[in-house]
């Protein structure tokens, strides 16, 4: 089974999974990205994604006006969950390596 999820005016996604559990799976947790932040309960949110030095890849929707984050999150078992609590990065405060997705200035140092 296939799906087409329009996620915005610049990102369309074709999903195909064998099973169509699957296929509505992913393609509705995909566009269900939560939409307002709920540490501000501000404005507009952007999808953003980016990649620690050991390649792992986060994909994460910002909210614009406080900069915080909500991850979209992997089950071992496959498929995606969005984390619905938004949270902000403090680069001076110490977490789990996992938890923290570094982040990367225009020529990629790390800031
Ligand atoms: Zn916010």
């Amino acid at each position: 089974m296939k799906a087409t999820v329009k996620l915005n005016e610049r990102v369309t996604l074709m999903i195909e999974e064998q099973k169509e559990m699957e296929t509505l799976h992913k393609a509705i947790i995909l566009a269900n990205y939560p939409k307002v932040c709920s540490k501000c309960n501000g404005g507009a949110v952007i999808l953003d994604s980016n990649k620690d030095k050991e390649a792992n890849v986060y994909v994460n929707v910002v909210c614009l006006k406080c900069g915080a984050k909500a991850k979209l999150g992997q089950y071992k078992a496959g498929g995606y969950f969005w984390h619905r609590d938004f949270e902000i990065y403090n680069k001076n405060q110490s977490a789990q390596a996992d938890e923290v997705p570094p982040e990367f200035d225009e020529n990629g140092q790390e800031v």
